[in-house]
């Protein structure tokens, strides 16, 4: 195992930066057990790119990326056991060849499956990736294993755990057989595209949709199933489409100094690279996944029952439409749709549910995009969960009353972990426990 003594845990952009003490790279289950029962705080990571601050800030991190091996499949049940550090695009690759698919995927494949498990990480038109884990070895406080199946009652809370409850080594995943999927695109008018959601949930096997503020549009992404050798003729749009990032990148380059200037920058963007049709067809990760991304930025998505999104879209709307605030957002909120589940922190946890993106391109400053502020107010009046690895301000008082079975997670976890082993400063004020280690958060 290797180690590492007094250095910087930095995220991916470079928005959290914590002071360590050891770093232990593990390779195997009996390094990672030994490792947790020998500290008395710990953390653990995966590609650290979640913008909530759950992955360090104690004295000893681990770091899961090299426990990464796919340790075994079994062909007649479509399933295939992985360690937790496997990178998600090696592990959808791998199940692409034997011809098997997890039925909605997030739009990064650079994430871990251990970090895409323990925030929550979803697609759309299906249920969140933990919902396709049918079981896991789950290594606890005190370094013991436990063994949790689709048939044991903990699997509910164990699913989206922020890994508070214990560390998940390996994990099982029941895969589905590939298909191909046919995949239009093309912009629309708010008032054409709100009212066909549930229309459409209905009549096609993939829907997402980019809303793009301050332009009343939303850019609509349908795709259905066909067979993999039906002829679909392509139409990928003009070749500079390839550019939008970089595009983005440059337009809102002064937008935390000047906000208004966002909703230009919008309207040009819609112009260059919303306004024209696409067509094509792929698997689900082929032709949906985003495999490369040019710059870093900053995330936050709040969820809504499917029921309430009108509604909240309409005060959204509003509220964003509004020059008298600063909450000017950047092209696309992502719109999302996930279907109800039992996990107890899901969003989708008691009803189907809407998820939509709120992104800031500049990362560096984004702790002065105000549209963050705006759209957690306007969904958590509404009852909305925000996504675990994104940003949000909402805690313990807040979470008692959007999720239903937080008071029980909160049992269970001090039930698990009882000297708080695995509770950074940011974890603690989500749970309301006192915080007892003392890392100092690095001041950029
Ligand atoms: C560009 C971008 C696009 C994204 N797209 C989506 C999307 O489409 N849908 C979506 O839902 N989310 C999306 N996310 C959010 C992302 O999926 C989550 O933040 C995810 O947790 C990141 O995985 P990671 O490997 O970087 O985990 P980290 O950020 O390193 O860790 C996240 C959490 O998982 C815990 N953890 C890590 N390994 C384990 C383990 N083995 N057992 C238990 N807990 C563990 C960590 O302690 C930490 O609390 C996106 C993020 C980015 C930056």
């Amino acid at each position: 195992m290797k180690q590492k003594n007094n250095s910087t845990w930095v995220s991916w952009n470079e928005n959290l930066k914590y002071n360590y003490k050891t770093k232990y790279t593990i390779t195997t289950e009996e390094e990672l057990q030994e490792v947790i029962a020998k500290n008395d705080k710990i953390r653990f990571f995966g590609s650290k790119q979640s913008s909530a601050d759950i992955a360090a800030g104690t004295d000893a991190l681990i770091d899961m990326t090299a426990y990464n091996k796919i340790v075994s499949y079994d062909y007649n049940k479509k399933t295939i056991t992985v360690q937790s550090g496997l990178i998600l695009g090696e592990l959808l690759e791998a199940i692409e060849a034997v011809g098997w698919c997890i039925p909605c995927l997030p739009d990064i494949n650079t994430i871990t499956i251990g970090g895409a498990l323990a925030t929550g990480t979803h697609g759309t038109s299906g249920k969140l990736l933990a919902e396709y884990m049918i079981g896991c070895n789950l290594v606890l406080a005190d370094g013991t294993i436990q063994t949790v199946t689709a048939e044991d009652d903990l699997i509910d809370a164990v699913r989206v755990s922020l890994g508070m409850l214990g560390v998940m080594s390996t994990t099982t995943f029941q895969c589905e057989p590939a298909y191909t999927l046919h995949i239009k695109e093309g912009p629309e008018s708010d008032d054409v595209w709100l009212p066909k959601i549930k229309s459409r949930l209905k009549k096609h096997d993939f829907l997402r949709i980019l809303w793009l503020p301050h332009t009343d549009k939303g850019y609509v992404i349908t795709g259905d199933k066909i067979n993999s050798d039906t002829e679909v003729v392509e139409n990928l749009g003009p070749k500079y489409l390839k550019h939008r990032r970089t595009a983005s990148k440059i337009l809102y380059k002064y937008t935390h100094i000047f906000p208004w200037l966002t909703a230009i920058a919008n309207k040009l963007l819609y112009k260059g690279f919303f306004s024209s049709k696409k067509e094509h067809k792929g698997t689900l990760y082929q032709a949906t996944v985003t495999k490369s991304r040019g710059s870093t930025l900053e995330l936050a998505e709040w969820t809504i029952a499917l029921d309430k999104f009108p509604q909240v879209f309409a005060e959204l709307k509003e509220e964003l439409n509004n020059w008298s605030n600063k909450s000017f957002v950047h092209i696309p909120m992502d719109v999302r749709f996930v279907y109800q589940d039992k996990s107890w922190l899901s969003y989708a946890y008691g009803h189907d549910t809407v998820t939509m993106g709120c992104v800031s391109r500049n990362a560096a400053t984004a702790d002065t995009y105000e549209a963050f502020k705006s759209v957690e107010k306007i969904f958590i009046k509404h009852g909305g969960r925000p996504h675990w690895g994104k940003r949000f301000t909402a805690k313990d008082a807040e979470l008692t009353q959007i999720y239903p079975k937080w008071k029980y997670f909160k049992e269970l976890r001090r039930e698990l972990d009882p000297t708080n082993k695995f509770l950074n400063p940011y974890l603690s004020q989500l749970v309301n426990e006192k915080e007892t280690a003392n890392v100092k958060k690095v001041i950029a």
